[in-house]
């Protein structure tokens, strides 16, 4: 899985380093437009490295490494980074509620009516969420004008061909103001690159909102696949466009991205991977890899079949292969790949009927056992045979002493099962069939 992180294709002609950090983090952007680099010097450049690197909540080493240029190399939008947020004084929005738009050209990569359907749902997202309406005019200047666009098309910001930045918009204002440029170069489609959630991100732009740094939101600049009939609006987004424009009389109410290093926060599930971590949580998971920081997903980036909620995962240490439990289905995964043929049942691995989800789980990789908790019981399935263990399930407080029931996820690592219960992690030993102390608070392996 060493190129997972690092999978985003580099093609030419790709921004360099400094005309990325030049575009998305010069202070000194003008009305939203490009400026040309201007300061060569180490000093400056290191400051903007570190710039973008808090903004990406990376290490701030003011140095272009592995995964600083991982990031650069991600398609986004082409809008600065450090544009002055919405709260602040002076900040451009519509001086009434009721906004109009004009698909003006079509991509040919896409039928008309999939282009008008994935503008029209991109707009209902801030409709839902604000007091705005939008409405679409068919001739005729519209506030915000969308047109696909290709290379340098005479707004200063040109595009560089596909896989760099996808689409920009204008803040509110006269003219260009409002107006969404998608590339052509891109291939749009309505899986990988998809038109819609481009769409809606790019339509924040044209109502006033600028990028954040909430990995979850909408209006972060990287792009991310969500399929799109589970997207909701972020409620980092909401509280954006509700600062501009005000409340809505029933409020409205989005996910929130979690934060590692909330004091309460608590896993739905933890897995080893060929020597990584990862933890999961509602739409997303961490993967924390031993020498590079935590890295942060959503689940459907990887994964659009599982898409969040994941209750239980393993890693298969036999087969090289890490199972995944939500509900009563479980799926199988090869080398980060879904294997085909899944979801299946929980009762083909010998789980009686009445166990309708599985609480955590973890395998022994000296013992080829694997332990499902449920409740305050567990059973155990031998790895080798390929099946049930007789004699389960047994009672967790009798052989896991002083763990307890109700547990959210378990790893195995280097002989101790690390048992995740809420916010607190305790260590238990499988040989002495002791808790080690201390407890530790959850997202302590998160670098906490
Ligand atoms: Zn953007
Ligand atoms: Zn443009």
């Amino acid at each position: 899985i060493q190129n997972l992180s690092y999978t985003v294709k580099k093609t030419l002609p790709f921004l360099s380093k400094l005309k990325y950090l030049d575009k998305y983090y010069s202070p000194d952007v003008d009305d939203g437009e490009i400026l040309q680099f201007k300061n060569q010097d180490d000093v400056s450049m290191t400051e903007k490295l570190k710039e973008m690197q808090r903004f990406f909540g990376l290490q701030e080493t003011g140095k272009a490494d592995a995964e600083t240029l991982a990031v650069m190399k991600k398609p986004r939008c082409g809008v600065p980074d450090l544009q002055p947020f919405i709260l602040t004084e002076g900040n451009l929005k519509w001086p009434r509620n009721n906004i109009t738009y004009r698909i003006v050209n079509y991509t040919p990569d896409l039928q008309k009516s999939e282009v008008d359907q994935a503008i029209q749902k991109a707009f209902s997202v801030w409709s839902k969420a604000s007091t705005l309406t939008f409405k679409r005019l068919s001739s005729g200047v519209a506030d915000i004008m969308i047109s696909f666009k290709r290379g340098d098309h005479g707004d200063n910001s040109p595009f560089y061909g596909p896989n760099e930045i996808l689409a920009h918009a204008f803040p509110p204002g006269d003219r260009d103001g409002g107006d969404i440029h998608f590339d052509e170069d891109e291939l749009w489609t309505m899986k990988g690159r998809n038109l819609f959630l481009v769409a809606a991100h790019e339509i924040g732009h044209s109502l006033g909102l600028a990028h954040s740094n909430d990995q979850g939101a909408l209006m972060y600049p990287t792009y991310s696949y969500i399929e799109p009939h589970l997207f909701q609006l972020p409620q980092d987004d909401i509280n954006g466009i509700q600062t501009i424009y005000g409340k809505t009389d029933t409020p409205a109410k989005g996910p929130q991205t979690p934060n590692a290093c909330d004091p309460h926060l608590s896993f739905d599930a933890v897995a080893t991977l060929r020597g990584e971590t990862i933890f999961f949580k509602g739409r997303y998971f961490w993967r924390k890899h031993p020498e590079f920081s935590v890295e942060f997903y959503f689940i459907s980036h990887f994964w659009p079949q599982l898409s969040s909620g994941i209750q239980a995962a393993y890693e298969n240490f036999y087969k090289d292969q890490m199972y995944f439990f939500k509900g009563n289905k479980y799926w199988v995964l090869n080398d980060f790949n879904l294997l085909p043929g899944y979801p299946q049942p929980i009762y083909r691995l010998g789980f009686p009927k009445y166990v309708k989800k599985i609480d955590a789980a973890f395998s022994d990789l000296q013992s080829g056992k694997t332990y499902f908790f449920v409740g305050d019981k567990f059973w155990r399935y031998d790895e080798i045979k390929q099946s049930m263990d007789i004699g389960y399930p047994q009672k967790i407080a009798q052989h896991f002493k002083g763990i307890g029931p109700k547990i959210d996820a378990a790893i195995y690592e280097n002989g101790y099962i690390y048992f995740f219960k809420g916010a607190k992690v305790v260590q238990f030993d499988l040989n002495s069939s002791r808790v080690v102390p201390p407890t530790r608070r959850s997202n302590s392996f998160l670098n906490c």
